[in-house]
């Protein structure tokens, strides 16, 4: 029997927590707690009348490190499954250790007052987790996630020193909406609006934010104005492959959504530091977040594909090759199988295919773990299963 406990009720939590529930010899309990609880009693809702399957729902805030081990000693979960904010990440890592529950998140520590995404803080955890014999897994959500896995994949099966690493990240959907983000907007909106910083010969290179960009070709999308942005995966992948010349992260914006964003930023809507508003102390990101539409509810009227994937460069058996691994995504088919949109399905079934693999044995170990660290072959042919299927192309023209 394996309880798995789910942190946060957003668009990823239910992606997540359908797809467990669509694994029951697994996934044999499954309990959904968030600041919410109305939240999350209405996807345990949906997913009864879907699915057929019973979820327990609870509430919790997960700043609170004795209220979280307080759920961890109701429930007495094997393993939390942390798709809250990446706030709560380091008060989820200290209660699971105070709790003996393994741990998995989808983005990494971020501090509230400071736009900064790094993984030092959690880095940091690495003897408390050996010392409990515990595991956590950071990042596997899609990027960072399967963006990492591919790149172990990568790694493992078609070269032997990879040298050139390009994340491409692309979202030809259309939600319809004139300006809305399609995961959390107020971290959506930090990251993407963060100065651009890439790897290359061993150091750091950074850029203006959106000063390097190219149209990039996707599959069955064709050509999108793509930029290069930091993101944190580039951070362990260069630390866990340094064969790694140079490796950069490209995603693509429509203009009408790079003019919104200059708008919010000039206004100082994007401010993250407190300002006093009729007597009352306001976060402007945290305001706008409540007035733009829910990225949860975009899924309706989306239509379109995201085209995820890496191209690589490197050397087998003394000559160069190329390869290009990537995964399409319908924004349409994902709202049919579990009601939301593409972004939130592509990060959720990540998630729940790490800790599939966590239950299964395929993925253990005592420590802090960043996905790229394990055996990506059982994940790969998960993703095949779980309705993330992907596609290889060798030797051809990288673009990049
Ligand atoms: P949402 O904002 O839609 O959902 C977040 C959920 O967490 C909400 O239900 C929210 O509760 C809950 N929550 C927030 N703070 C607390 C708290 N203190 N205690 C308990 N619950 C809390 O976000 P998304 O679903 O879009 O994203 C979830 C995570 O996934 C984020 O960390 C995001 O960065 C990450 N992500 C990762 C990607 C990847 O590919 N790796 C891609 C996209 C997202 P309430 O409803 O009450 O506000």
């Amino acid at each position: 029997m394996s309880k798995v406990l789910i942190i946060g009720a957003g668009g990823v939590g239910q992606v997540a927590t359908y797809k467990c529930a669509m694994n029951p010899a697994i996934f044999t309990d499954i309990v959904l707690a968030s600041r919410t609880k109305s939240k999350c009693d209405k996807i345990a809702e949906s997913i009864k009348k879907d699915l057929g399957v019973n979820i327990t729902t609870d509430q919790v805030d997960a700043d609170n490190v004795p209220e979280l081990v307080a759920l961890f000693k109701k429930h007495k979960p094997v393993i939390c499954l942390n798709l809250a904010l990446p706030y709560q990440d380091l008060t989820i890592m200290d209660a699971c250790l105070k709790s003996g529950v393994n741990y998995l998140d989808t983005a990494n520590y971020e501090p509230l007052d400071e736009a900064k995404f790094e993984y030092k803080w959690q880095w940091a955890y690495q003897d408390k987790f050996k010392q409990a014999g515990l595991t956590a897994i950071l990042g596997c959500g899609f990027d960072p996630g399967v963006s990492a896995i591919y790149t172990a994949y990568a790694a493992k099966h078609h070269f032997d020193e990879i040298h050139y690493l390009d994340i491409v990240d692309c979202n030809a959907g259309d939600h319809g909406k004139a300006f809305a983000t399609n995961f959390n907007p107020e971290i959506n909106i930090r990251e993407v609006t963060q100065k651009g910083k890439y790897w290359e010969n061993g150091k750091w290179v950074e850029t203006e934010p959106h000063q390097i960009h190219q149209p990039i070709n996707y599959p069955n999308i064709g050509p999108k104005e793509s930029y290069v942005i930091y993101h944190e995966e580039l951070e362990s992948l260069v630390k866990n492959f340094p064969t790694l010349k140079r490796a950069r992260f490209w995603m693509t914006f429509g203009q009408e959504y790079l003019t919104h964003l200059r708008v919010i930023q000039n206004i100082g809507m994007s401010r993250i530091d407190p300002i006093m508003y009729e007597g009352k102390e306001i976060v402007p990101i945290q305001f706008l977040k409540a007035v733009l539409p829910n990225p949860g509810d975009l899924g309706e009227n989306y239509t379109g594909e995201t085209s995820i994937g890496c191209r690589i460069k490197g050397i087998k058996d003394g000559k160069e090759k190329t390869y290009y691994v990537y995964n399409n995504c319908s924004h349409e088919v994902a709202f049919k199988e579990t009601g939301t949109q593409g972004v939130s399905y592509t990060t959720g079934v990540p998630a729940m295919i790490g800790a599939m693999m966590f239950l299964k044995g395929e993925w253990k170990g005592a420590g802090v773990f960043n996905v790229e660290e394990f055996n990506p072959d059982p994940f790969m042919a998960e993703l095949n299963v779980q309705g993330l299927p992907w596609h290889e192309l060798h030797n051809i023209d990288l673009e990049v």
